[in-house]
């Protein structure tokens, strides 16, 4: 069975790092439909170039151009055996679109990550994402020049300067808390208090999924089916 696993919450609840760490140990794709846009606005494609204002005022990219962006990348093939979203769906249409492209794909698991907003609001103003690979860090003393993992230049995001990330919250209550509301009745949701340090955060959403029986995961962080067998596993 397939892990198909959708991380919500505010920005700055930790779905991007979550998300990271789940796909690589489970090894299926996480797709952040912000580093989608981020990658766009870089290469300077058409998409990316009408992003980058609205991105810039924190504000939410068109539904449709949202829901063909996600449709295109969940249909690679990369995506078949599972993956992790992150950043979509941010709005109930965006969300009713996703039930559509799941149809006779294994259901969607969902993983909300609460924090409440003055620790949003420190977070999102002190971190740092690579320029390279997108990794988040946060901001220490001032020391830290280069990513952990790929070795590039550490800079802040152009829409976590506070009057940016105030509108992204605001946007975030307004068009995407309701979502919590439109999974909540689903068997396969779970809340996850996201301010414990990121390792008991990342045990509780292994722990969540587990419950739900849902290509549940063993000990070591791989995903089993309910049976216990290990999936891509060799009969
Ligand atoms: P994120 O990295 O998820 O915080 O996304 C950064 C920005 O990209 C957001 O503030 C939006 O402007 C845009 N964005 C990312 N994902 C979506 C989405 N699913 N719908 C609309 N806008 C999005």
């Amino acid at each position: 069975m397939a892990l198909n696993l959708l991380m919500l919450g505010p920005p700055g609840a930790g779905k991007g790092t979550q998300a990271e760490r789940f796909a690589r140990t489970h090894n299926i794709p996480k797709i952040s439909t912000g580093d989608i846009l981020r990658e766009a606005v870089a290469a300077g494609t058409d998409i990316g170039s009408r992003a980058k204002a609205t991105m810039d005022r924190g504000e939410l990219v068109n539904d449709d151009v949202m829901i063909g962006i996600l449709r295109e990348r969940i249909e690679r093939e990369d995506a078949c055996g599972g993956f992790v979203l992150d950043g979509f769906p941010r709005t109930v249409a965006q969300a009713a679109a996703l039930d559509g492209l799941m149809a006779g794909r294994d259901p969607l698991t969902v993983v909300d990550i609460v924090v409440p907003e003055p620790e949003l609001v420190r977070r999102l103003a002190s971190r740092l994402i690579c320029e390279s690979c997108g990794v988040g860090a946060p901001m220490g003393g001032g020391s830290e020049v280069a990513c952990a993992r790929c070795g590039g230049k550490l800079v802040q995001r152009t829409d976590d300067d506070e009057a940016v990330v105030r509108e992204r919250l605001k946007v975030y209550h307004r068009q995407s808390e309701p979502l919590v509301e439109y999974y909540r009745v689903r068997p396969t949701f779970r809340s996850i208090d996201g301010t414990q340090p990121p390792d008991r955060v990342a045990a509780d959403i292994a722990a969540a999924i587990e419950s739900t029986g849902v290509g549940a995961v063993d000990g070591v962080g791989k995903a089993v089916d309910k049976n216990g067998v290990r999936q891509g596993a060799q009969p």
